[in-house]
C-alpha cells in the first residue's frame, strides 16, 4: 500500500471520525464552510504597499520599498487575523483536502472580481490577465513528498479553471528551506535566495499571476518573480489568500 492509499483509506476517514467535518464559521456539520459563512467573508478594501502599508497603491510598492522588489504587485485578499480564513488555511495544510483549496480558490476569484476588477464588462479577463499564466508557489520535493499536497497548487488549479486561464507547475523549488515564518525578516531573503527554478520554455513576455496561501514579507513571492523574469516573464502579480 502506498502512502496515498493509506491516507485515503485509513488516515482521512479516521480524522473525519475524530474531527467530523463542520463549517469553520458556524459549526454546522457536513461542509468546511457553508454558503452563508462564505458570503460573510470580508476582503481588504485598500490594496496598500505590501511592505510598509502606504495606502492607495493597488498592490504596487511605494517608491521606498520598490527598489528591493522585482515582483510588480502583490494583492492580498484577506486578513489572517480573521479566524475563519486562518482556520481554513490551517485545515488545508493539516488535512490536505481539495475541497478547502476550492473554497479558498473561490474566495480569490470573488476577490479578483469584486476588488481588483480585472475583468471587463463581458466578464472576460482584461489587462493584464489576457496573456496570463497562473503559477503556484512550489514546495520543495522533500516537503511535497511528506505532505503529497501543495496547497498553493490546488488553489491555483481551481482559480485557473474559474478564470479560464492556463496554469503551470514548471516553477520548482530546488532547495529545501526552513519555514520562512520561523525566521527574522533579514534572514528570510537569504534563506530563500536561488531556491526556485523555472523548468519551462522562455515565457516570452507572458504575464504571471503567482499564487500563494499566506504572505508575510513577500520574500518568497519576490524570489519566484526574480526567477520568472530571468526567463522572460512580463508583469508579475502576486495573489495571496491572506497576510500573515
Ligand atoms: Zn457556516
Ligand atoms: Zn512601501
Amino acid at each position: 500500500m502506498n502512502f496515498d492509499k493509506i491516507k485515503n483509506q485509513v488516515i482521512t476517514p479516521l480524522l473525519d471520525f475524530i474531527f467530523p467535518i463542520e463549517c469553520v464559521g458556524c459549526q454546522k456539520e457536513g461542509e468546511w464552510l457553508c454558503e452563508p459563512c462564505f458570503e460573510k467573508l470580508s476582503f481588504y478594501k485598500n490594496q496598500y504597499c505590501p511592505i510598509c502599508k502606504q495606502e492607495g497603491l493597488m498592490g504596487k510598492f511605494c517608491p521606498n520599498c520598490k527598489p528591493f522588489y522585482e515582483i510588480d504587485r502583490i494583492f492580498i485578499a484577506g486578513n489572517y487575523k480573521n479566524i475563519v480564513i486562518a482556520d481554513l488555511i490551517k485545515k488545508l495544510k493539516f488535512y490536505s483536502v481539495k475541497n478547502i483549496a476550492n473554497i479558498l480558490g473561490e474566495y480569490l476569484y470573488v476577490f479578483i472580481k469584486k476588488e481588483i476588477k480585472i475583468f471587463d464588462k463581458n466578464n472576460h479577463p482584461s489587462f493584464p490577465l489576457k496573456k496570463t499564466l497562473i503559477v503556484p508557489v512550489p514546495l520543495s520535493h522533500k516537503r511535497y513528498n511528506f505532505r503529497t499536497f501543495n496547497q498553493s497548487e490546488e488553489i491555483a488549479k481551481f482559480l485557473a479553471k474559474k478564470c479560464k486561464l492556463p496554469t503551470s507547475n514548471n516553477l520548482i523549488k530546488i532547495k529545501h528551506t526552513k519555514p520562512q515564518t520561523k525566521l527574522k525578516r533579514e534572514n528570510r531573503l537569504k534563506n530563500i535566495k536561488n531556491c526556485f527554478k523555472w523548468e519551462g520554455e522562455n515565457l516570452n513576455k507572458k504575464n504571471i499571476l503567482l499564487i500563494d496561501d499566506v504572505v508575510t514579507t513577500g520574500s518568497t513571492l519576490n524570489e519566484c518573480a526574480r526567477e520568472l523574469k530571468k526567463h522572460g516573464a512580463g508583469k508579475i502579480w502576486g495573489l495571496v489568500v491572506a497576510k500573515g
